[in-house]
């Protein structure tokens, strides 16, 4: 099964798509991450993405059909993945839609969480996120015990580069104008499903669930 959660930068599709692949079984597969880890690492591949990285720009896309591509081989994603931040272009949709043609599996569901941009910028611009073990927490609706520290692990907290104001706003004009266009693209094919993504983090995740399998389904995994 290949699921695809589609929404602008805060949406909330890290949060969601690591609960639901726990939920369905199946692989958490998350671009920004993937990313963050070679910039951490220095890799080749994060030395070439973290340019545009920074500047909230998306990285080209023979760059990220690769690095996916080559995670999607691994065997966590032999039952399938949940797709969290890829496809972000049309180009990406098809080369991805190509390349589980040629094993003889295609995308079943495409879930998008609409968020407004005020609500993407208060969330964002608070996040903070544990160096160490990558826990998110926010300012005001989810801050640390301790100031400044992890409650998991005691690493130290962080803002990412790309969740500044400016940032945010310049991601939800790319968002806008290249990732946008998605939503048509996958409402065509009959596979687009929409749910509010505003509320509590279990209230959005129970409307995906209601999304992906129907009330019955909803309940089951509830
Ligand atoms: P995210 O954590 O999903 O917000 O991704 C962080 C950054 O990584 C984005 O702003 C892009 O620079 C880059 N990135 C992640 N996924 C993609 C993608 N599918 N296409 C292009 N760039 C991406």
């Amino acid at each position: 099964m290949v699921v695809i959660l589609l929404g602008p930068p805060g949406a909330g599709k890290g949060t969601q798509a690591a609960r639901l692949a726990k939920r369905l079984g199946l692989a958490h597969v998350a671009s920004g991450d993937l990313f963050r880890e070679a910039v951490a690492a220095q890799t080749p591949l994060g030395i070439k993405a973290q340019g545009y990285m920074e500047r909230g720009e998306l990285v080209p896309d023979e760059i990220v059909v690769a690095m996916i591509l080559e995670r999607l081989a691994q065997p966590d994603c032999r039952q399938g993945a949940v797709l969290d931040g890829f496809p972000r272009t049309v180009a990406q949709a098809e080369a991805l839609e190509e390349a589980l043609a040629a094993q003889g599996k295609e995308v079943d569901v495409v879930l998008l969480a609409h968020v407004p941009d005020e609500v993407v910028l208060e969330r964002l611009t608070g996040r903070r996120i544990c160096r160490n073990c990558q826990a998110p927490y926010h300012m005001t609706f989810n801050p640390p015990t301790r100031e400044g520290i992890c409650d998991r692990c005691g690493g130290v907290l962080y803002q990412r580069d790309d969740d500044r104001e400016e940032t945010v706003r310049h991601r939800l004009r790319v968002y806008r104008e290249q990732t946008a266009p998605l939503i048509a693209y996958y409402r065509r094919q009959g596979l687009l499903r929409e749910v509010d993504g505003v509320g509590e983090v279990e209230e959005v995740g129970e409307r995906l669930l209601r999304a992906l399998g129907g009330e019955e389904a909803g309940r089951a995994w509830a």
